[in-house]
């Protein structure tokens, strides 16, 4: 390839790393606890990764696995109860959650100060405001990406495509924050290859298999790919790949550095939620952002 492969796995390893020296200067363990309603095999499988990693950093984790038939006060009930533990720090709901569960009842139900995933109300004001707080994992994870890659951001122009709750919007506020040129691109955007032409950051996080082309990416550009997609490939073993919403091999010949998928933002985005629950650790005990963990 032409351009640089951004090694996500590598960089979160690092960031794990200060996580756990972060950890270790704490007199007690901080506390994640997970909150997971159902049996959804790709939901299990994250929960296992995040609950995994934590021990690995040396903080503790409580679980409250819950059947899918579980009524929604009995979720919301079980959120509020972890909000008043004071032994608990980071409270992190698995979603989607099954289809008769509200999630913004269940998300509002969540203490700020423990919002390790950036989604409650208050967490979402903070960004929009500008004001130190708990920050979403999934765009965290891309900003250190670029930071990694490119330095200063300032000035560069960032176009992200997508405009979720979850990734797009609070990316854009994120890059915002570094001082890039921000341009939100999505399902009703005209002339979306030569917008994304015109990025110096390329980020698309659409969930669409190989929709960017080389010929919709500037030369050098840097290039996060967010999407997760699983398509059909007869020569594996389980007939399945994951792949992102750029198409790799026809991108990486023009990209200036590129993630892959997997091993880009995914492990970045775990890394991003260990790294929230120490923060919120450290805000709970009164201390400052310990050292190596701001962005
Ligand atoms: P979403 O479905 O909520 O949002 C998708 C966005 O893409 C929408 O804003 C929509 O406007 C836009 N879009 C749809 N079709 C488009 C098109 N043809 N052209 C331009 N824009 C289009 O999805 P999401 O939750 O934001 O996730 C997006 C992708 O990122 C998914 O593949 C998801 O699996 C992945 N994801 C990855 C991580 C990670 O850790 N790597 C975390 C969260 C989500």
């Amino acid at each position: 390839m032409n351009g640089t492969l951004i090694d996500g796995k590598q960089v979160a390893a690092r960031l794990r790393d200060r996580v756990a020296k972060s950890v270790a200067a704490l007199p007690s363990a901080p506390t994640l606890a997970v909150v997971l309603i159902g049996d959804d095999p790709a939901s299990q499988v994250y929960v296992g990764s995040k609950i995994r990693f934590t021990r690995e950093t040396g903080m503790r984790s409580i679980e409250r696995r819950l059947p899918a038939r579980t009524s929604q006060p009995d979720v919301v009930e079980t959120v509020r109860a972890l909000s008043a533990d004071p032994d608990v720090d980071g409270i992190l709901v698995q979603l989607p959650l099954p289809a008769h569960i509200d999630s913004a009842a269940v998300i509002a139900a969540i203490d700020p100060a423990k919002d390790v995933d950036g989604l409650t109300q208050a967490s979402a004001g903070r960004l929009m405001l500008g004001q130190p707080g708990l920050r979403p994992c999934t765009p965290t994870g891309c900003v250190i990406l670029a930071k990694e890659t490119l330095g200063d951001l300032s000035g560069k122009h960032c176009v992200i495509i997508g405009r979720s709750i979850l990734v797009g919007k609070p990316a854009a506020l994120l890059f915002l924050e570094q001082n890039c040129t921000v341009s939100v691109a999505h399902s009703r955007t005209d002339n979306l290859p030569v917008i994304c032409r015109s990025a110096d950051i390329l980020v698309p996080a659409v969930g669409r298999p190989n929709l960017v082309k080389s010929d919709w990416i500037k030369a050098g550009a840097c290039v996060i790919d967010v999407g997760i997609n699983r398509i059909d490939d007869a020569s594996r073993k389980s007939g399945s790949r994951l792949v992102g919403d750029v198409d790799f091999e026809d991108a990486e010949a023009v990209a200036g550095a590129i993630t892959p998928v997997p091993g880009g933002v995914g492990p970045m985005t775990i890394a991003c939620l260990l790294r929230n629950t120490v923060l919120a650790a450290y805000a709970r005990r009164g201390l400052d952002v310990p050292d190596g963990l701001s962005i």
